[in-house]
């Protein structure tokens, strides 16, 4: 029987095929530690391999298997810049920060890459990332993109796509045009996980699974952290507990917001299948983004379905292979060997969320579907602000991000009702 996550639904592929998946202890006892990081996701685990490897004491905790929340069951699509566009961050924030901005995704792609084959971790990177137009009307805004991303941020890798070349690239009728960035990639996140796990135990950061925080306080300079076998006594905190906080900490949870996205691995395509040749992965232009890719082994990896209540759905596999089927006729009746979940953890502004929500503690998530390269980085960020230098977490730290409206009652049912107008707007 392979084994459940607790905390997300489904055996996804990723956990059939990470290889060895070495467990962690949970805690057992009081400790003393110079920083307590809450959460084994990318955020977490970077934060502390960092730490650790500048000589910092780390205890890091997290309530279920490390990589069971986003970062182990994700889509692996890297992308470029932030989740909302660069031209639009220049609209609402001045060129400056926006490319600020930009050169720090930039560097949080290069960071990922570099991290993982420093330190000998096979993320199986697949270079290509296609966005496409599923609406005739979409096509003319991807070619201004390509032509903002050139001229004034300074990327030459993103280059427009008309239908022709699109279908060619997908092996679809299915899309309009669209850009093709050769700068990014997209990879296995688990193996990075697990990965940057051991990483940060070899630098000797203390890591414990199974081991869920029931509390976080900060008084006289001391962070306490509760959980149900012993209590962390710290100078500092890190909360990385994305969209899977529940009521731990209420500042960040009113500012990010758990969103259900659904994920089905086909069989292997076999070596003469006409999808995506190329091997690069797909987002497109609806606002329940479908995305996909092919895996090392020739399987079709695709997410699109979401969910905005915590309920899980029970026909994954079913809603998967429909959508498959609208781009790809062929596998109407393909088999899905696995299919799974995650919680995206948005904010209203689709930009991360990062702060210090009680002295000495600071959350950071709410990465908005975009964060397998930002989380990583954030986390080295965190590092480098316990070392002294705040000035590019502070970067984030000063964006505005404003509280889902609704308090935390009502801000689920509104939500749903907006998004679900938006995704009705899918089909016209
Ligand atoms: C289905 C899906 C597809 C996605 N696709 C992409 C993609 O293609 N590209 C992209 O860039 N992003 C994608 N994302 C988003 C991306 O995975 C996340 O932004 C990223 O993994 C966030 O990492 P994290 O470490 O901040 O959070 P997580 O990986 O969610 O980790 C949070 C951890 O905190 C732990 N935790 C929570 N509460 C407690 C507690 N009280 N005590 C102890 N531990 C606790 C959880 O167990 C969990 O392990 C996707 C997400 C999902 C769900």
């Amino acid at each position: 029987m392979p084994y459940q996550s607790p905390i997300s639904p489904g055996h996804s592929w990723y956990e059939a095929s990470v290889g060895d998946r070495p467990s962690y202890a949970p805690l057992d006892g009081d400790v003393r530690t110079d920083v307590v990081i809450i959460g084994g996701g990318f955020t977490g685990l970077s934060a502390a391999a960092h730490l650790a490897k500048a000589g910092t004491r780390v205890v890091l905790i997290d309530g279920a298997r490390f990589g069971d929340g986003a970062s182990g069951r994700n889509g692996g699509q890297l992308g470029t810049g932030q989740r909302t566009p660069a031209d639009e961050l220049e609209a609402a924030l001045g060129f400056t920060r926006a490319k600020a901005l930009f050169d720090l995704a930039e560097e949080a792609k290069a960071h990922l890459l570099e991290f993982a084959s420093v330190n000998g971790i096979e993320i199986d990177f697949m270079p290509g990332q296609m966005s496409v137009a599923h609406k005739k009307r979409y096509v003319d805004d991807y070619k201004a993109y390509a032509d903002v991303m050139a001229t004034r941020f300074g990327y030459p890798h993103v280059r427009f796509m008309d239908a022709h070349e699109t279908a060619e690239r997908l092996g679809s009728q299915h899309y309009f045009g669209g850009t093709r960035d050769s700068g990014t990639g997209h990879i296995h996140p688990l193996k990075l996980v697990v990965g940057s796990a051991r990483v940060a135990a070899q630098a000797g950061a203390k890591l414990h699974e199974n081991t869920r925080a029931t509390g976080i306080s900060s008084n006289g300079g001391k962070v306490v952290v509760t959980t149900p076998q012993g209590t962390i006594t710290a100078d500092k905190g890190f909360i990385a507990v994305n969209a899977y906080g529940g009521t731990l900490e209420p500042v960040s949870a009113a500012h990010v917001m758990p969103i259900g996205s659904f994920i089905g691995a086909t069989v292997p395509l076999g070596s003469d299948s006409p999808v995506l040749p190329g091997g690069e992965s797909v987002d497109d232009s609806r606002f329940v983004v479908r995305y996909f890719r092919k895996t090392t082994d020739g399987r079709l990896l695709f997410g699109g379905r979401e969910i905005y209540t915590v309920d899980n759905p029970s026909d994954i596999s079913a809603h998967i292979r429909r959508q498959i089927a609208e781009i790809y006729p062929g596998l109407k009746d393909v088999e899905i060997t696995h299919s799974w979940g995650g919680f995206v953890g948005i904010t209203v502004p689709r930009m991360p969320y990062v702060r210090e929500v009680m002295p000495n503690v600071i959350f950071a998530g709410g990465y908005s579907g975009h964060g397998v390269m930002l989380s990583n980085f954030v986390g080295k960020l965190y590092a480098e602000t316990i070392a002294g230098n705040r000035d590019r977490l502070k970067l984030l730290e000063d964006l505005k991000i404003p509280a889902f409206p609704g308090g935390r009652s009502l801000r689920a049912p509104l939500l749903f009702l907006a998004l679900n107008w938006f995704a009705l707007r899918d089909r016209f």
